[in-house]
């Protein structure tokens, strides 16, 4: 899995609409990747809020602004 798969994955992630093999992978490579570990991490915390709020519906400008933010330490790492 690499971390443009990784953050295709998330949304379904966190509505736990995800696969148990694709699960595992994401598993995996968080454990691999310290970025998309960071990303999985701010991600469940905003999460928390948001639902502590009843704003149930992910955000998809959250969404972009992770995205960009992982593209741009993974392509800036290699
Ligand atoms: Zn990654």
């Amino acid at each position: 899995m690499t971390c443009t798969d990784f953050l295709k994955q998330l949304t379904d992630y966190f509505d736990g609409q995800v696969e148990p093999e694709l699960l595992a992978e994401v598993q995996t490579h968080v454990r691999e990747c310290h970025h998309c570990e960071v990303v999985l991490d701010t991600t469940r915390q905003t999460i928390s809020i948001y639902r502590e709020h009843e704003i149930y519906e992910f955000p998809a400008e959250l969404r972009e602004r992770l995205h960009a933010a992982i593209m741009k330490k993974c392509t800036g790492a290699r």
